[in-house]
């Protein structure tokens, strides 16, 4: 049934006008190797953020599905768990090829249902590829270690063993990386996943699944369901579910976090943010510029590593201008026409509140410098586009900074001293980034030393590491002890048992009641 539903896609996929609005299907569960219809009555739509056409639907799962779901991956799991980690690593190497193969229909689907460039939508496959690759060592990541003869004739060593069934829940910005920074490091190191895709951009993760599959991976260890509020709930309760990763927002991520922990389950969370770029009057202007302007405004500034807000110390304010003149060279169109840089925000609902977001910014006295609220697309005229804006004279204390705007907006502050900067940076309740530019390395190291952020750049405005770190949000941004990929993320998806040995000849010591101290 999938592959004839996947061929109507495929049409409607291709699509990048209205035309073709006659075939939205509805995306199937993935539940123990079979991609099986829901019974459920109801249904919410994914739209195309460039022109609403509609492009598939999801169910809203039932429980009995769900339970299915969760059965599926409980059953798949002692098998799989004892399937060498060499041949779990070569279902990833087999998958990584495949998703390169692919790579193309990924990124089109990416753009069609999230609305960003095509180019962006590869680099959104290739990030997460790049955690697929690295599964592909888990043997080496997760060895344990061994104390010889820490007694007489005693060994200790420790091993790291899988969870069991683990779920995922999924935000709409990255649809496929974000998705791939789950389940390849939770199945490889011998975990089964139940996956909640965003309802807003589910396709990604759907292809994702049949590679996966086609790679080799056993019936019942990745699972996927559609849904909501009611189906992450059921993820949160579910007695069989021993981990959740969530990525989203932040109240979406501290409800996850406490009803999962409520459930003694661990949970690694990473969640919203407000990132910011401190700019010293000592920077390569023109570089630094380049990569604020790439950051604030790529992905229509959908990233949780967007840089929306700029802070220039001293005489670089006077650069605030230059920063207008690269944001009016901005193109804004669909995702899919070629050399745009901005494709539309995700829905209506999402650009009513950005652009509410904007005029509480002005009534609170900030001046606009650049306003790309009035953009209208032509040929995309139901896009949710919003063009490059540009804020200056902002503070702390006003709403358009306290909220995440998660829009093209870059909000700009002046401060007169590197440690003013620091200060800000460090007290804003978001922890996921923040990045300094400066040809100084005095004030590069202060700042590194000094900031209160998990994301540290030094003329680099997303310092998001590669796989073999980890992810590191901090303060609102993340919530959990472990966190996404690297080292961090196979702990996180296993646990340690320590073993003690002893091998000896044991003959003729007797029984000794007392603890033994050599
Ligand atoms: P979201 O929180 O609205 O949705 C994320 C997921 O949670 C979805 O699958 C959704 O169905 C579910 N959900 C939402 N509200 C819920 C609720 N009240 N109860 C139960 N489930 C709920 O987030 P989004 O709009 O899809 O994504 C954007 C957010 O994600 C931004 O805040 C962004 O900063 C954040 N994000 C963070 C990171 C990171 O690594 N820190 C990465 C990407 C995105």
């Amino acid at each position: 049934h999938w592959r004839s539903v996947a061929s109507v896609f495929g049409i409607a996929r291709m699509s990048t006008t209205a035309s073709h609005t006659s075939f939205p299907a509805r995306l199937p569960n993935l539940i123990g190797g079979e991609f099986v219809e829901s019974k459920s009555k109801s249904s919410i739509e994914v739209l195309n953020p460039a022109t609403q056409e509609v492009v598939s639907m999801i169910p809203l799962t039932t429980h009995k599905e769900f339970k299915a779901a969760v059965s599926a991956a409980n059953k798949a799991f002692p098998s799989w768990k004892n399937t060498p980690v060499t041949v779990r690593q070569r279902v990833m190497l087999k998958l990584q090829e495949l998703i390169r193969r692919d790579m193309d229909k990924i990124a089109l689907n990416i753009t069609t249902e999230q609305g960003k460039t095509l180019k962006d939508a590869h680099g959104d496959v290739f990030r997460g590829l790049e955690v697929v690759e690295h599964s592909c060592g888990m043997a080496s990541v997760q060895m344990g270690e061994f104390c010889p003869n820490i007694a007489n004739g005693v060994d200790t060593y420790y091993v790291r063993e899988p969870l069991g069934v683990c779920a995922g829940i999924c935000p709409f910005n990255f649809p496929a990386m974000i998705p791939l920074w789950m389940f390849p490091v939770a199945v490889t190191c011998g975990n089964t996943f139940v996956m909640k895709p965003s309802e807003k951009d589910p396709g990604a993760s759907m292809i994702l699944a049949e590679l996966a599959m086609e790679a080799g991976l056993p019936d019942g260890v990745l699972n996927i369901v559609h849904g909501t509020h009611d189906i992450v709930n059921e993820i949160c309760d579910d007695e069989d579910i021993k981990a959740i990763s969530f990525v989203g927002s932040t109240n979406a991520g501290r409800h996850i976090y406490s009803r999962g922990t409520a459930k003694y389950k661990r949970v690694q969370s990473n969640m919203g943010a407000k990132n910011h770029a401190l700019i010293m009057p000592d920077a390569n202007m023109d570089a630094a510029l380049n990569a604020v302007a790439s950051a604030g405004f790529g992905a229509a500034g959908q990233r949780c590593m967007a840089l929306g807000v700029a802070i220039f110390v001293g005489s670089s304010k006077s650069w605030e201008e230059e920063l207008v003149k690269r944001a009016k060279a901005l193109k804004v169109n669909a995702g899919i026409v070629p050399d745009t840089d901005l494709g539309p925000v995700i829905s209506k609902e999402s650009k009513a509140r950005i652009h509410r977001l904007i005029q509480s910014a002005v009534d609170d006295g900030a001046k606009l410098l650049l306003d790309g609220r009035d953009i209208v697309v032509p040929g995309y005229e139901n896009g949710n586009f919003i063009g490059p804006t540009i804020l200056t004279n902002v503070n702390t204390n006003m709403e358009s900074y306290k909220e995440e705007i998660f829009g093209p907006v870059i909000q700009c502050m002046n401060v007169d001293t590197l440690e003013e900067g620091i200060d800000i940076i460090s007290k804003n309740r978001y922890g996921n980034g923040g990045s300094i530019f400066t040809s100084s390395g005095i004030a590069a190291r202060k700042f590194q030393a000094e900031v209160d952020q998990g994301q540290v750049g030094i003329n680099v405005a997303i310092p998001v590491p590669l796989p073999f770190f980890s992810f590191t949000g901090s303060k609102d941004s993340f919530a959990g002890d472990l966190n996404f990929y690297g080292k961090a993320g196979m702990h996180f998806y296993t646990k340690m048992k320590t073993v003690i040995q002893q091998w000896k000849g044991l003959s003729g010591q007797g029984v000794c009641l007392a603890m033994p101290t050599k």
